[in-house]
Formats: structure tokens, C-alpha cells, sequence
């Protein structure tokens, strides 16, 4: 039986970061509970809490599901919008 490692799978996409110019923005203080919700939810698992509470969120390796966009809108986004042409992900397949 074979078995599938996600992180594998999403390693073999490539990502093209604009820097300065990230294509998702949070609001200054996103509402705890809503936050938790992508904790689970981002399929690329970019919504994280470290060990002393803090929330962290970094666009790089966005899979621009619209996932975060869908379920938490305003409460946690300030900015949602896809990321300017040949930025962004570039799906592969292996
Ligand atoms: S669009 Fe999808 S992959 Fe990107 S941050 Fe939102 S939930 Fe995660």
C-alpha cells in the first residue's frame, strides 16, 4: 500500500514570492478563534501559533485555494487577491 506525504507533494510546486508585495494581508489584531479555523484549514499550513501563543502567517507557499478567504473574509483578512502574473504558485505534477 502506498502512502501519500503531503509536504512531499507540495514540494514539488515552486513558488514565485513578490516580495514586497504579498497578495494576502492580515487585519492588525485577527480574531483568535477565526484564526484557529486556518490553523486547520490552509492546506498549505501557513496560519501557525508557536508554543507561547503567537500567531504567524507568511503568503510565501500559498496555494491560492482561497480557502482562508471563504471561511474567515475580514475577521482575519485585511487583503485577499491573487498575485500578479507569473507570480505566485506553479503547480507541478510528480
Ligand atoms: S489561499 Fe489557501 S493556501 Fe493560501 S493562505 Fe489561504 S487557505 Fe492557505
Amino acid at each position: 500500500m502506498s502512502t501519500v506525504n503531503v509536504d512531499v507533494k507540495l514540494g514539488v510546486n515552486k513558488f514565485f514570492v513578490d516580495e514586497g508585495n504579498p497578495h494576502i494581508e492580515l487585519v492588525e489584531n485577527p480574531d483568535l478563534a477565526e484564526f484557529a479555523k486556518l490553523e486547520k484549514a490552509c492546506p498549505a499550513g501557513l496560519y501557525k501559533r508557536d508554543e507561547a501563543g503567537n500567531i504567524h502567517f507568511d503568503c510565501a507557499g500559498c496555494l491560492e485555494c482561497g480557502t482562508c478567504r471563504i471561511l474567515c473574509g475580514k475577521t482575519i483578512l485585511k487583503k485577499w487577491e491573487y498575485p500578479q502574473g507569473t507570480m505566485g504558485v506553479e503547480y507541478r505534477f510528480g
